[in-house]
């Protein structure tokens, strides 16, 4: 499961708009990384099971986050995609419950 290419370029976008084109720590223009891959939060009550996470049956909030890295200076950000579940959904491919 990874984001879409054009999603990712639309968050790539997005962060030069709010003024992060650069690390707010070290200042670095050419070192933010965001991953392909979404980072899964987790926030209530959920089996380790990975079929749990998608089967409807947990309990909680699942988010997935773009992850944001500095490769210079390890400085980590998490940003939630706006918008509902499903267009969340639209934004990943492979995976996040099918039906
Ligand atoms: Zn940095």
């Amino acid at each position: 499961m990874r984001w879409r290419q054009t999603f990712m370029a639309e968050v790539f976008e997005s962060l030069h708009q709010l003024g992060l084109g650069a690390c707010p720590i070290c200042g670095s223009a050419e070192s933010l990384n965001i991953s392909p891959f979404p980072v899964v939060l987790i926030d209530g009550d959920f089996s380790p099971e990975a079929e749990a996470l998608t089967s409807g049956d947990a309990r909680g909030d699942l988010t997935f986050a773009v992850r944001v890295e500095c490769g210079t200076c390890g400085h980590l950000m998490l940003f939630t995609p706006r918008g509902s579940a499903a267009e969340t959904k639209r934004s990943l491919r492979d995976g996040f419950a099918t039906n």
